[in-house]
């Protein structure tokens, strides 16, 4: 048994909660080494994401994951918004009409949200942005999905990389986005945009049934 358009809708509520409660935190992050708005456009985009999913109950994963993306792409804005509407919408097609989500189709969205984000931001391992968070991830998905492990296991592991891949931002020298133009002065900051992908990245494991916290 995978997860169902239960666990995506799910997935995106937890995204919306805790988006909501890390704003100021990412505000923070982002005032450090930005413009102070990833906070919250990230919390207006999963508002919108929120009204969406009322508005039009989605009936497969993929669905709900395309619905994110539209409201996404359309309400985050700033760097953030194309970079994961591209990532939530290479994940949904990724998923296809497919009811019941298994770990290598899991492993196979995780990945294509992953290429979505370089495809469009030419951001490399080590350039100090959401890239760092979600190759680790992808990595550490692929690594259990050849072990044998299930979507929750996939899930939980790409959660945990993910959070380590944001913490491996704090001493680097940013070289993509708005951070870039800080040249050397962006090193001891996280990058803000890690930070929330690690932060979605663990509503899809809490969300599968992952205990929350046990990923860190
Ligand atoms: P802006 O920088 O336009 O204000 P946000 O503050 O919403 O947009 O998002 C900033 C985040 O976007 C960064 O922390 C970084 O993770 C991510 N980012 C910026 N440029 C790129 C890029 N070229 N590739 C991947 N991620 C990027
Ligand atoms: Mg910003």
């Amino acid at each position: 048994m995978g997860l169902g358009v239960e666990w995506a809708v799910q997935w995106l509520t937890l995204s919306a909660r805790l988006m909501s409660e890390h704003r100021e935190e990412l505000i923070a992050l982002d005032r450090a080494i930005g413009d102070s708005d990833h906070g919250e456009n990230m919390d207006r985009g999963f508002q919108a994401v929120m009204e969406k999913l009322a508005q039009t109950p989605p009936e497969t994963p993929g669905a709900a994951l395309k619905l994110a993306a539209m409201a996404l792409m359309s309400k985050v804005g700033g760097a953030a918004g194309p970079l994961y509407g591209t990532a939530y919408l290479r994940a949904a097609t990724a998923l296809g009409e497919s009811a019941d989500v298994d770990a290598a189709a899991l492993a196979g969205a995780l990945t294509a949200a992953r290429d979505g984000i370089v495809a469009r931001g030419k951001a490399e391992l080590g350039d100090k942005t959401m890239v760092d968070a979600w190759s680790p991830a992808v990595e550490a998905a692929d690594e259990v999905l050849v072990a044998g492990g299930d979507a929750v296991a996939v899930l939980a592991a790409a959660a945990e990389a993910a959070e380590v891949g944001a913490v491996t931002t704090d001493p680097l020298v940013a070289r993509k986005g708005r951070a870039s133009y800080l040249g050397e002065r962006s090193a001891g900051h996280r990058d803000p945009g890690a930070a929330s992908s690690a932060l979605l990245l663990r509503a899809a494991a809490t969300a599968a049934g992952f205990p929350e916290g046990a990923a860190e």
